[in-house]
């Protein structure tokens, strides 16, 4: 189990399937404080969760000053948890700065290895740069996280290969995979939702494929069906990532319509979550989880 801490929803970038896309002039923006975001932590801690994921868009108000002391504060005030970044891309001396002040791991999906469709969804943003940001982050020492989405517009089983064969190549710690879901407010309100059985499929290739690796079954996998979540885990995912941000923010780290959980606790998450494994044959695992490590 990993807390999940959705920090800003400002964004720099403009990815045509995002909802908190620049241009999305109807998003409600938000930023976590520092001592709000320690706050969560904290909740988080109590909960039992030892690994925090610090997640939100490109806000460029967090400069690499503010994101160091953050993270040393963290890694001060919770040593014996793990910290995940997920704040997109970086130069990489950005990247040795946040490693060199305690962060353990970086998310960070390729979303597609084509490069024509990758440049499709991410206007201004290429697809070389994604790459080169994922080897970096290996090189510098970050156990990483890659992965794709299922169900974009156009997309193929040779696209799904590729991704596969990348990932085989990369061989990151983490895999994240969820169903494309059309946001309103986008310029792909109109297309389709990815499918669960799709999704599932290429969960369990994965699981294969990289035995060992990190397989979250995704919060967008649970919006799409009831019990996706549930579904992923009997796939091959290994990982679940509950929500630890503030009630007050939730529904407004919108990337996709009908995100589930918005208006709950993080305690009543941390329930929810245990009895949803438990019913679906598994226990909980609240450790830091490192890769290898998985019992
Ligand atoms: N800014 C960070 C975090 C992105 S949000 C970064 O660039 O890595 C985390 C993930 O949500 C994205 O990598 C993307 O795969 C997924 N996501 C965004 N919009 C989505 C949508 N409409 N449907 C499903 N997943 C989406």
């Amino acid at each position: 189990m990993r807390g999940l801490i959705e920090f800003t929803n400002y964004c720099k970038n403009d990815c045509n399937y995002c909802g908190i896309r620049r241009s999305n002039k109807n998003a409600d923006r938000y930023r976590l404080t520092e001592d709000q975001i320690i706050e969560c932590c904290q909740v988080g801690f109590d909960l039992g969760y030892r690994t925090f994921v610090i997640q939100g868009g490109e806000d460029s108000t967090y400069k690499d000053d503010d994101l160091v002391r953050l993270i040393q504060r963290i890694k001060s005030e919770f040593p014996e948890c793990a910290l995940t970044l997920s704040i997109g891309e970086k130069p990489y001396e950005s990247y040795q700065k946040y490693y060199d002040a305690g962060a353990d791991r970086y998310l960070l999906r390729h979303e597609t290895n084509t490069k024509e469709l990758y440049e499709e969804l991410h206007p201004d943003m290429s697809y070389e740069e994604r790459i080169k940001c994922l080897k970096d982050l290996k090189e510098i020492g970050f156990q990483v996280g890659a992965g794709f989405m299922v169900g974009l517009p156009n997309q193929t089983n040779e696209d799904f290969v590729n991704d596969l064969m990348f990932l085989k190549e990369l061989q990151p710690h983490m895999v994240g995979i969820g169903p494309f879901i059309p946001h309103q407010d986008t310029p792909m309100k109109d297309a389709g939702t990815g499918d669960l059985e799709t999704t599932c499929k290429l969960l369990s290739i994965v699981r294969l494929l990289l035995p060992k690796v990190l397989l979250p079954a995704t919060t967008a996998l649970g919006s799409i069906s009831p019990l996706g979540r549930e579904q992923g885990l009997k796939a091959g995912a290994n990982v679940v990532m509950p929500n630890l941000s503030p009630t007050n923010v939730r529904d407004k780290y919108l990337l996709y319509d009908g995100k589930i959980c918005t208006g709950d606790e993080a305690a009543h998450c941390r329930g929810c979550i245990e009895r949803r494994i438990n019913n679906a044959g598994y226990s909980v695992d609240m450790s830091r989880g490192d890769w290898g490590q998985t019992p």
